[in-house]
Parts: structure tokens; C-alpha cells; sequence
């Protein structure tokens, strides 16, 4: 049997990567495995962990409504990391990535750098910065799908 793939692309199983963080089994240990698990959470809809993972601070002005509101119709494709940065001594932290999703049959691509902050002994999203290269993807004609399913992309994602 072939577990799934994890939703953040790492290449591991979402067993062995990201779902033991989604279902509170145990807590990510960098920045960038809270930012992949937020972006599986955003993937399978979990928004009670996209809200528990974010700052004190933050929380305060979220709720599950607003968070699902903004994402019921979003299909997340794929995540990139590019950058990741740790500091151990502030405990602070940052991920640079690039995220696709589709949402009414068209793809954009979001490309932001994130904070984290460590607060109660977890990892914490505090806020991201977008990069202007962020919007409406245009996939070419024949380019393999961005899920990674090897499949092209007029039959798969899109
Ligand atoms: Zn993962
Ligand atoms: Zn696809």
C-alpha cells in the first residue's frame, strides 16, 4: 500500500511529515515545519490548527470564520520553500516560500516571507511580508501539474 504524499511537498509521507503536527500528536521543532504544516492545514481545511498556530497577539483578532471564510474555496496545489532562518538565541524565526493555489478555475502563486515567533514552547505564525511576484500563474499548454502527480496540468489541477 502507498501512503499519500505529504501536501507540502516534501516528499514524505503526510503520516511521516505533517500530520502528527495537524492532529496535535506532537509540535514542530523549526519554523519551517510549522510553515509546512499550516500550508497541509490550509490543504485539508484544518483551520482550528491554522488558528492555534498563530501568535497570542494574532489570535486575538481571528476567528475559525473569518480563517474558513477566506479559504473554503481554495484548492492548495503546492509549496516551495526557498529560505528558512532560525534564531535560536531571539527565538524567532523566518520561511521564505512560494505557494499555489487555485481558486475558480484559475492558479495564483504567493510568494511571501513569514515570521515565527516561540511562545509557550511552540512555534508560532506571526505575519508575512508578500512579494510583488505573487499573483495569476499562467501554467504553458504542456507543463507537468504542480501537484506533482507527473500527470499535465489541462488534466489534473486545472
Ligand atoms: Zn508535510
Ligand atoms: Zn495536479
Amino acid at each position: 500500500m502507498n501512503d499519500p504524499l505529504c501536501f507540502c511537498n516534501s516528499g514524505r509521507t503526510f503520516e511521516l511529515c505533517c500530520k502528527p503536527y495537524i492532529h496535535n500528536v506532537s509540535c514542530p521543532e523549526t519554523p519551517e515545519q510549522l510553515m509546512r504544516s499550516r500550508f497541509s492545514a490550509y490543504a485539508t481545511k484544518n483551520f482550528q490548527y491554522i488558528l492555534d498556530t498563530y501568535t497570542i497577539t494574532q489570535r486575538k483578532n481571528l476567528t475559525l470564520q473569518v480563517l474558513s471564510q477566506g479559504g473554503d474555496d481554495s484548492h492548495w496545489l503546492r509549496l516551495d520553500v526557498l529560505d528558512t532562518f532560525t534564531d535560536n538565541r531571539t527565538q524567532a524565526g523566518e520561511v521564505e516560500f512560494v505557494a499555489y493555489y487555485r481558486q475558480n478555475n484559475v492558479i495564483y502563486q504567493m510568494h511571501e516571507r513569514s515570521k515565527f515567533f516561540r511562545e509557550e514552547d511552540q512555534w508560532r505564525y506571526d505575519s508575512g511580508v508578500l512579494f510583488e511576484d505573487g499573483g495569476v500563474y499562467k501554467p504553458q499548454r504542456n507543463d507537468s501539474c504542480l501537484c506533482g502527480s507527473g500527470k499535465k496540468f489541462k488534466k489534473c489541477c486545472i
